[in-house]
Parts: C-alpha cells; sequence; structure tokens
C-alpha cells in the first residue's frame, strides 16, 4: 500500500474549499469567458466585428460592469490570460471590478489540445510545463481558481483506453500544482456533442471517463474538497435522430455523476457544449429537480449559453452596451433559478435564446 506524504497543510486545505464553496454558493455559477483570441475571432466575426485587442477589452467590459444584481448569479469568472490584466475605460482592472462584488477570479491555464498520435484523431491537453510558476504569479495577481479543458470524442472507435487515461492524468497533474499554489482546479473532461450516438452512449462513456477521471486524481492524492468538477451534461449526440426530454436528460447526468463523482466535491459546474441558451436552462433547471440524491451542488459553468444573445446585441456598437448586459443579466438569472431547480419555463421569452451554438469539434 502506498503512503501519502503530506502535500497540504490544514490551512491550505481550508482556502481551497472556502474558494470552491464561494463559487458554487447557492444560486451561483461561473462566466465562463476564457476563449481565446482564437476562439474570440470566430465570435467576433459572426457579429460582423473586428478581432482587435481593444474590441475583446471592450466585449468583455460589457460582462464584468454589469450592475450589482449580477453578484447574485455568479460567483466566478474565468478569464483568459489577457483579459486578466485588462481594465474598464476608467482603468479600474477588471479583477477589481468582480472582486468588489463578491465575485472570485479564475484562470484558464492549459495552452489547448494537441493530437494523441496514433488514435483516431484524439487529443490531449498540454500546458504542464512551468505551470506552477505561472499558478504562483496568478494567485499573486488575484486569481483564485483555474480552467483545463480536456477533450474526448465519441465515436465507434473512440474515445480509447490511451486518450481516456492520458487525459485523466493531465488533469490530475494540473490539479496537483495548482492547489500547490492555492488555486482551485476546475477538472473539465469534456466530451464533445459531435456524432450521432444516442443518450445511452453518452452516459455510458461519461460514466468511463469520469471513473478514470477519479481514479487518477485520487492517485495523485488531490484534495477533492478543494476542486470543482465542469463535465458536459449527458446529452445525445448532435446528429442524434432520437430526442430526449429534460426529464431523460437530467436522469442520465445525475445517475453518472453519482456513479463516479465522489461526495466530497464540493460543486459539478457544467458545460453548455453547445446548447442553446435556453435548452442550458432548461436542462440545468431538470438536473436540479431530478428525485435521485445529489451531494454536491450541481450549477452552470457557461460560455456560449451565457454570452450568444449578450453578443448579437452588442454588435460592436457603443450604444448598445446597456442592451447587451440586460441580455447577460437575463441568462445570468435564469440559470441562477435552474441552479436552485425554480426555473419557470413560461418566463422565458422565445427567439435567439433557442437558437443551437453547436460548433463541429467546438476549440476553446
Ligand atoms: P461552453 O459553455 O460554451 O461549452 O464553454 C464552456 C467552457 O468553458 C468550455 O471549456
Amino acid at each position: 500500500m502506498t503512503h501519502q506524504f503530506p502535500a497540504l497543510s490544514p490551512e491550505q486545505k481550508k482556502e481551497l474549499n472556502d474558494i470552491a464553496l464561494q463559487i458554487v454558493s447557492p444560486g451561483k455559477g461561473i462566466l465562463a469567458a476564457d476563449e481565446s483570441v482564437g476562439s474570440m475571432a470566430k465570435r467576433l466575426t459572426q457579429i460582423g466585428v473586428e478581432n482587435t485587442e481593444e474590441n475583446r477589452r471592450f466585449y468583455r467590459q460589457i460582462l464584468m460592469t454589469a450592475d450589482d444584481r449580477i453578484k447574485n448569479y455568479i460567483g466566478g469568472v474565468i478569464f483568459f490570460h489577457e483579459t486578466l490584466y485588462q481594465s474598464t475605460d476608467d482603468g479600474t482592472p477588471f479583477i477589481n471590478v468582480i472582486k468588489e462584488k463578491n465575485i472570485l477570479a479564475g484562470i484558464k491555464v492549459d495552452k489547448g489540445v494537441v493530437t494523441l498520435s496514433g488514435t483516431n484523431g484524439e487529443t490531449t491537453t498540454q500546458g504542464l510545463d512551468g505551470l506552477a510558476e505561472r499558478c504562483a504569479q496568478y494567485k499573486k495577481d488575484g486569481a483564485d481558481f483555474a480552467k483545463w479543458r480536456c477533450v474526448l470524442k465519441i465515436s465507434a472507435t473512440t474515445p480509447s483506453a490511451l486518450a481516456i487515461m492520458e487525459n485523466a492524468n493531465v488533469l490530475a497533474r494540473y490539479a496537483s500544482i495548482c492547489q500547490q499554489n492555492g488555486i482551485v482546479p476546475i477538472v473539465e473532461p469534456e466530451i464533445l456533442p459531435d456524432g450521432d450516438h444516442d443518450l445511452k452512449r453518452c452516459q455510458y462513456v461519461t460514466e468511463k471517463v469520469l471513473g478514470a477521471v477519479y481514479k487518477a486524481l485520487s492517485d495523485h492524492h488531490i484534495y477533492l474538497e478543494g476542486t470543482l468538477l465542469k463535465p458536459n451534461m449527458v446529452t445525445p449526440g448532435h446528429s442524434c435522430p432520437t430526442k430526449y426530454s429534460p426529464e431523460e436528460i437530467a436522469t442520465a447526468t445525475v445517475t453518472a455523476l453519482r456513479r463516479t463523482v465522489p461526495p466530497a466535491v464540493p460543486g459539478i459546474t457544467f458545460l453548455s457544449g453547445g446548447q442553446s441558451e435556453e435548452e442550458a436552462t432548461i436542462n440545468l433547471n431538470a438536473i436540479n429537480k431530478c428525485p435521485l440524491p445529489k451531494p454536491w451542488a450541481l450549477t452552470f459553468s457557461y460560455g456560449r449559453a451565457l454570452q450568444a444573445s449578450a453578443l448579437n446585441a452588442w454588435r460592436g456598437e457603443k450604444e448598445n452596451m446597456q442592451a447587451a448586459q440586460n441580455e447577460f443579466m437575463k441568462r445570468a438569472e435564469v440559470n441562477s433559478l435552474a441552479a436552485l431547480g425554480q426555473f419557470e419555463a413560461s418566463s422565458e421569452g422565445e427567439g435567439a435564446a433557442s437558437q443551437s451554438l453547436y460548433i463541429e469539434n467546438h476549440a476553446y
């Protein structure tokens, strides 16, 4: 039997657990605003806006300066490196703007996916080199949590045992380095929605992937109380001909999580993964209403499903700033209700919120 040498002091553990609990306190979730420069190019092109540093800053300013109601809905914001060091028009760093609202700052620390050769187009995620130094600096600069995204694909031949093992292990190495530096790791093994697989297949793969992730986290002595999980919901593939109800999606999701995620994990913060804004809200609500016992907070860490309407309302025009903030606030509020299982579908508007946000083979 192996022995665990002490890795974290009681004070370090308490700090990590407090951060994780604060982010997912009741009715709160995460705004994932950590799109890389390349991902922002795609978002901005869609609304006819040039991908300059100033346009990216201005757009993020819209989100960061939403009025004070936001502090009831959002517990953490994930930044991309560039945004962590940007400021509002009056020179206030974004990080100070959100901290005044009791919202914690997170930072995307992975450096993207690379091919695992010898597999059918599968990937692992890179960025471990220098990670300890980067985490130490980010902590000094005010970040309290981090995100690292791994990607798995469902097809007849994937995910392979190699991809499952390699991605679980790299997530555990990342989590270990974060915790040593006072940073709560968000562990994100995203299973892409691409494909025509049914709900059962997604549930099976999700269980295998999460099982491997928690084995690796255990092997690496990760302090689970100081982590958050960011998984996909269990949904049918994007091109699956069968339609499933939100209740079926919720049951499959909660069942998969109950089988694999220890109750010591404080919170599970779902990615939206190309669901429409409306679907992401309705499914999160159904998950929270699912009658199975749920020992963790179940909330959102949405990128597209919190921002699509806001981006569309903005369209690069200064005078649309308020309209864009209204859209963002609306999504934050309904997802906050969904995180409590209190969202009423009838209060939902029609239109843009129901448009699919699916992107093939999505990168972040
Ligand atoms: P989506 O909610 O747009 O899927 O993105 C969340 C995220 O942070 C993926 O890494």
